[in-house]
């Protein structure tokens, strides 16, 4: 198990750092947030104990930076902030645990231990719809045995849609999901969006996947 700790105090860093090896755990350490994300983002680590309080990029900006690039790695925040607010804005975010400081190293195993455990062993598994795979893990797309380059926006929105697939989609859950924004003013980037998608995956290809719901949305499904 290897774990990431972004922490600036690095007396506490340490305390922390020492202790999980201790117990097994290989750890590796950023002081700063941007540094810090810049290990998360690798997507190597089976668990990120992620301070608030931090220099150049603060705890929760890393945080929904991570889960915007569909870094889904555990996350306990670490925060000195009682603040219940900052708790509801953390999980909000995508964190999985919390733990305000200061507090005993115990603790900070046992919740370490928990959400280890709430993360399978095998990585995530393959979404497929017909001959088309997404690998979550890898973020690798294939039609048949050819490989499809997408961008992290198409990657997103494909990624949706097959978590759905036979359900229809509207351009609102569409935005809601895959841009996090208001629907106003989305409609237009959304089908503009389908059709790029849809061009790499369907063109040429005698079953298409992407369907228009005309005056609904979109499904994706084998026909
Ligand atoms: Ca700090």
């Amino acid at each position: 198990m290897r774990l990431l700790l972004v922490e600036d105090e690095m007396k506490v860093s340490r305390f922390i750092k020492k202790g999980l090896e201790e117990e097994g755990y290989a750890v590796d350490s950023a002081s700063d947030g941007e540094t810090g994300l810049a290990m998360g983002l690798d997507g190597i680590h089976d668990l990120i104990i992620l301070d608030i309080n931090l220099p150049v990029k603060d705890g929760l900006a890393v945080l929904s930076h991570l889960r915007q690039k569909n870094v889904s790695t555990p996350v306990l925040l670490l925060t000195v902030r009682a603040a219940i607010e900052d708790k509801v804005i953390g999980l909000d975010t995508g964190a999985d645990d919390y733990l305000t400081k200061p507090f005993a190293f115990q603790e900070l195993l046992a919740r370490v231990r928990a959400l280890l455990r709430r993360q399978p062993e095998a990585e995530r598994p393959l979404l497929k719809v017909a001959d088309l795979t997404l690998d979550p893990a890898r973020r690798i797309v294939f039609r048949g045995e050819k490989k499809i380059e997408l961008t992290t926006k198409e990657f997103s929105l494909l990624d949706y849609f097959m978590r759905n697939s036979e359900r229809v989609l509207t351009r609102t859950m569409i935005a809601e999901h895959v841009w996090d924004y208001d629907f106003d003013s989305m409609t237009n980037v959304i089908d503009v969006y389908v059709n790029y998608l849809r061009k790499k995956i369907d063109t040429d290809r005698q079953k298409k996947l992407i369907h228009t719901v005309r005056g609904v949305g979109y499904v994706l499904k084998v026909e």
